[in-house]
């Protein structure tokens, strides 16, 4: 049945996962009682699911290999993307936690004032930067 057919490809596969996310979205739309927004699903699942069947007995094997590349550098752009802004949100949270291990943060008696002082300088005496307070606090 496959002979001479294009067959399966990254792309489609793509497809067929985002099929099933749509009919699954679909389904729990409908659970919701919303109205509209499962028909849409479905119709994209299914369009989904029938691109991705025809390209697979699709003969035209030059179109689909052009589809497979524009898919595959969109693919890597959107990892490129992903990568970029995850790796920068990783990065601010282990900046934060080592600034906390590094600093205590106390709050001014006086005037509710929030001031960094360094950790493990034992007992310290801190001037409030805001309104000038004077207080020891353990650090
Ligand atoms: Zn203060």
């Amino acid at each position: 049945m496959f002979q001479g057919r294009y067959g399966n490809d990254r792309l489609n596969r793509t497809l067929f996962i985002v099929a099933i996310a749509a009919s699954v979205l679909s389904l729990l739309f409908s659970v919701l009682g919303v109205n509209v927004v499962p028909t849409v699903f479905s119709v994209l699942s299914w369009a989904l699911l029938l691109a991705a069947l025809w390209r697979m007995f699709s003969r035209n094997f030059y179109a689909r290999q052009q589809e497979l590349a524009g898919y595959m550098r969109f693919e890597s752009s959107v990892k490129q993307w992903w990568k970029s802004t995850f790796h920068q949100n990783v990065g601010n949270v282990r900046s934060f936690s080592r600034e906390r291990k590094k600093f205590k943060y106390l709050v001014c008696p006086h005037c509710a004032q929030k001031l960094r002082v360094p950790r493990g300088k034992g007992k310290l005496r801190v001037t409030c930067t805001k309104c000038g307070y004077k207080f020891e606090a353990k650090s």
